[in-house]
């Protein structure tokens, strides 16, 4: 008996995960159909897909492999978060262009000079913090970047 329980917990778990893979699929065009117009008249389901990419900033960001993502854990390149972080401070520093092409710029340049760090995440553990070695190579990487941006900016 507790076998078939287990069996349709894993059928249940199996449900709940894989429809939440293909809304998040989808949730550009429905979010765009939406925009369209038909404000009113929206599905349960669309509804729902809303909700969980509204909710999706506060967990891991879903950025490396997202189809091997789900609503518990995620495969996050943790350079990322620390390379963001940072941006605000390196720009005022080096007082570069803030404009949304630049710091995009910026971070691509930056991440591309760094080595990935990919950890699995669950849902809003935080970033674990870099070890100084880490720390030293992300801010140089970062100056490198700003420095060839403001040199040639592509605003
Ligand atoms: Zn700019």
């Amino acid at each position: 008996m507790a076998r078939t329980k287990r069996e349709i917990d894993k059928e249940r778990m199996y449900k709940k995960l894989m429809p939440s893979g293909r809304r998040a699929a989808k949730a550009p065009a429905e979010n765009a159909a939406r925009d369209a117009g038909g404000a009113r008249a929206e599905s349960a389901a669309a509804a729902a897909a809303r909700t969980s990419a509204a909710r999706r900033p506060s967990g891991p960001r879903r950025v490396a492999v997202p189809a091997m993502d789900n609503r518990r854990t995620a495969v996050v390149n943790t350079m990322e978060a620390a390379v963001l972080g940072k941006l605000d401070s390196v720009l005022e520093r080096f007082s570069c262009c803030r404009c949304d092409r630049c710091k995009k710029d910026i971070v691509a340049l930056a991440l591309n000079k760094l080595p990935p760090r990919y950890k699995v995440l669950a849902e809003g553990q935080p970033q674990p913090d870099l070890d100084p070695q880490t720390n030293a190579q992300v801010v140089a990487a970062m100056i490198q970047a700003v420095i060839k941006v403001r040199a040639n900016p592509r605003h």
